[in-house]
């Protein structure tokens, strides 16, 4: 049993979506494009799934953040695919890929073979298993990636209702999490080994500042200390959590947010893999010319750092997936991925966007006790990294283009005074 497209997308996520969107744009004949997807719904805004998903009231639900809402452009409902002559395999697992074969075997042994594939796997969540914890399986610990660990949070959270929720990690599933469980008038814990939250890109004057709002909505932090086991009861739910450092907190829920691994297994071996990613040229074209990786799994060129990076953001698979896409229909016409990183989160009533590297010294601006404040990263004395809390949309842009500048910055006295008045200036 097998059937051929001419491009396949692997994978259902973000990516997804906008490659498929992109083919569309650029007239690709019916019949030729297939998405296989393991979930059962077709493409939508995951980032959805720890902010508006886990509102108490009017919550965000399918189809309104199916792709691709969050760049302003049509809604990707599975009609959009039918009437666009897109074949959605969904629910459907890909078990094994044979590169030279050019042909993927599903878990239900159908064997689907393309002539372009574009690999959009992205990543799981880690496990605390992985960490020498056990309890994941317990019906009250719960993940968040896809939309079938969503259902399962807001469920876990209802039945909850008042109750102690401690959440594991201090990045952003954590700290969106905490917000809504917050938000749901649990009593909310974060547990993290690291100084501060959000410590890969926060420092810890702006960590200070969102952990002081966390805390004035109930939020507890118990930081530098990590989880070391669950105590059960006889159904098997956890009733506590155990901390290194001694302590055991209540619990009626657990949410773990500790990192994700990218979904590369299927091409071990057969592509040529980096920074834990698929690695690929700024073309989004793997070392199989027949295949290329975008979004959480790609590790691609980042023009701006000359290095090569894989990113974990939404922004970054939306447009990777629009270049691979141009990259295929329209070679001569396309370059190499010119991509200037971006990040943002949304928690409580707060925004925030970073854009470019947090490395070399930093310089704060802005007020810290009102709404808008932010920071500059200086790096062999260019500017490489801008972060602005509670922005306007041409503030963002001021200092999206700043960053993308890399302007040669001679005084920071300077620089610190005139604030966000300097990428404004620019
Ligand atoms: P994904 O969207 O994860 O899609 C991967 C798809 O591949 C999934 O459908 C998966 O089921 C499928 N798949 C994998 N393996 C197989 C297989 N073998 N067979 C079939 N299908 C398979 N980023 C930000 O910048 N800002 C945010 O505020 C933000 N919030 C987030 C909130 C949450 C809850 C999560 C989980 C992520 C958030 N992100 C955010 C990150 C962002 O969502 C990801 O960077 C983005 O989804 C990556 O897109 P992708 O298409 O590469 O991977």
């Amino acid at each position: 049993m097998g059937r051929a497209f001419v491009y396949v997308i692997l994978g259902g996520g973000v990516a997804a979506g906008y490659a498929a969107h992109e083919f569309v744009k650029r007239g690709v004949p019916h019949g030729e494009l297939c998405i296989i997807s393991e979930e059962s719904v077709a493409p939508y805004e995951r980032p959805a799934l720890s902010k508006g998903y886990l509102l108490p009231e009017d919550p965000a639900r399918l189809p309104s953040f199916h792709c691709c809402i969050g760049s302003n452009e049509e809604k990707l409902t599975p009609k959009y695919y039918k009437e666009h002559g897109i074949e959605l395999i969904l629910n459907t697992q890909v078990k094994s890929a044979d590169v030279r074969r050019n042909t993927l075997q599903t878990a239900t042994g159908e064997t689907i073979s393309y002539k372009i594939l574009i690999v959009a796997t992205g990543a799981r969540p880690l496990k605390l298993e992985e960490f020498g914890v056990s309890g994941s399986d317990a019906a009250n610990v719960c993940y968040l990636r896809d939309m079938a660990d969503a259902e399962r949070l807001v469920n876990v959270m209802q039945s909850s209702s008042g109750g102690n929720a401690i959440v594991i990690g201090g990045g952003y599933i954590g700290m969106e999490c905490a917000a809504s469980l917050a938000i749901n008038k649990l009593n909310v814990t974060m547990v993290f080994p690291e100084a501060h939250c959000m410590a890969r890109l926060f420092t810890p004057k702006i960590a200070s500042y969102y952990e002081e709002f966390y805390k004035s909505r109930g939020v507890k932090f118990i930081k530098g200390t990590m989880l070391t086991s669950f105590d059960f009861n006889t159904d098997g739910k956890v009733t506590a959590v155990n901390l290194r450092d001694g302590s055991k907190l209540p619990a009626d829920m657990v949410v773990i947010g500790i990192g994700i691994r990218p979904n590369t297994s299927l091409f071990e071996g057969q592509l040529t893999l980096e920074k834990g990613g698929i690695k690929v040229n700024g073309r989004m074209q793997s070392s199989n010319g027949s295949i290329y990786a975008v979004g959480d799994v790609a590790a691609f060129p980042v023009k701006i750092f000359g290095e090569i990076r894989r990113l974990e953001h939404v922004d970054c698979a939306r447009k990777s997936a629009r270049h691979a896409v141009a990259a295929i229909m329209e070679p001569e016409k396309t370059g190499e991925f010119d991509y200037l990183p971006f990040f943002y989160s949304r928690v409580f009533t707060l925004s925030w966007q970073f854009y470019g590297d947090n490395i070399g010294d930093v310089f704060h601006f802005g007020d810290f006790s009102g709404k808008t404040f932010g920071a500059y990263w200086i790096h062999n004395g260019h500017l490489v990294g801008s972060f602005l809390e509670g922005g306007t949309k041409e503030q963002y842009e001021a200092i999206a283009q700043a960053t993308r500048l890399k302007p040669a910055i001679e005084d920071v006295t300077e620089l610190e005074r005139q604030g966000l008045g300097f990428a404004l200036s620019m």
